[in-house]
């Protein structure tokens, strides 16, 4: 019983704890990540999206959206990352207070905003036409936002779908080109949302251990995964491409975004902008499946069309997936 007891007070005041205002300064990170490739010295050029805009994921009680913006565009200017999209889905700007007030810190900062859909829907759970109304009904609060349609028509695909079907694919596809859109392609994932869940969950036990392994586990991948993203595109194209990361507006990557950026340009990034990303022809030739066509251009260009690619770091979704979630995790002390 008293052991349940004390699990009761850490789930209560766990996230009080300092942990998430105050993340140590040097961030454990695999030696072979920490330098980059000594045999290329020419950087890598990235260009930083951030989707679900407002709000994303699990936060901590003592945790505002707005403050997660707030560092997350903190970041930005201490890194120079130039117009860096967020990727809006209007129904949730209602949902609180400072939802609003996030994406006009947002404008405010100097940063732009695309259409990621009104809802977030996956597209199998839509007909076609009510896909597409999702398409058009977020535009009001973006036109209201930003203003310049030239601006705000970029489209970023919900879980990264583009069709259930051939016909499906080229249909949203033609829509979105006849509305003056650009799609938003991405090659650099690496999965950052899948770090929010155990995050909360491991400050609301209290178990600071873990939020440092998360930490590591969060830089480590992310670098494992530009490197993989670099290597492949430069399989594929016979060159180096600019390069769109995906990035999620969440507790855990609002935390990691300052030393996520500093981690990256010191493995080489240099930081553009996404219109600059787009402007390579690669961005032009995105491959579709029989079925859905669903993923990064690099993984449409490997599941669509077959193309070699060196292996892939594999994702740590089994461990994220069972950190904190007992109170066998939490300390002993
Ligand atoms: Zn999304």
């Amino acid at each position: 019983m008293t052991h349940r007891f004390e699990v009761l007070l850490l789930l209560l005041f766990g996230a009080c704890r300092p942990t998430a205002a105050h993340p140590p300064a040097t961030i454990p990170v695999a030696p072979d990540l920490e330098t980059r490739a000594q045999d290329n010295d020419d950087p890598i050029r990235v260009a930083i999206t951030v989707d679900d805009l407002p709000a994303h994921g699990p936060v901590p009680p003592d945790v505002t959206r707005l403050s997660l913006h707030q560092r997350m565009l903190e970041a930005f200017a201490v890194h120079q990352a130039p117009r860096v999209y967020g990727f809006v889905n209007a129904a949730r700007a209602a949902d609180a207070p400072d939802h609003l007030a996030a994406l006009h810190a947002w404008v405010d900062a100097g940063h732009p905003l695309g259409n990621h859909t009104f809802s977030h829907p996956r597209m199998q759970d839509l007909d076609l036409s009510a896909y597409l109304a999702e398409i058009d009904g977020n535009e009001p609060l973006l036109a209201e936002l930003v203003h310049d349609p030239s601006v705000y028509r970029k489209f970023r695909y919900p879980f990264l779908i583009e069709g259930t079907s051939e016909a499906t694919t080229l249909a949203v596809r033609e829509h979105l080109r006849s509305r003056g859109y650009r799609v938003a392609e991405v090659t650099i994932d690496f999965f950052d949302w899948a770090f929010n869940p155990p995050y909360v969950r491991c400050l609301s036990l209290g178990d600071d251990e873990a939020v440092t392994r998360l930490r590591g586990l969060f830089l480590d991948h992310a670098l494992r995964m530009l490197q993989w993203s670099d290597a492949a595109a430069k399989q594929m194209y016979g060159r180096a491409i600019p390069h769109v990361l995906l990035l999620h507006v969440g507790a855990f990557g609002a935390e990691m975004m300052a030393p996520l950026l500093t981690a990256y340009e010191r493995s080489g990034v240099e930081w553009i902008t996404l219109d600059e990303a787009l402007a390579d022809p690669v961005y032009l030739d995105v491959p579709i499946e029989p079925g859905v066509t669903q993923g990064t251009l690099l993984d449409l260009m490997i599941e669509a069309r077959g193309v070699a690619h060196p292996p892939r770091p594999i994702q740590p979704t089994a461990e994220l997936d069972a950190m904190c979630r007992s109170a066998s995790s939490a300390p002993r002390d």
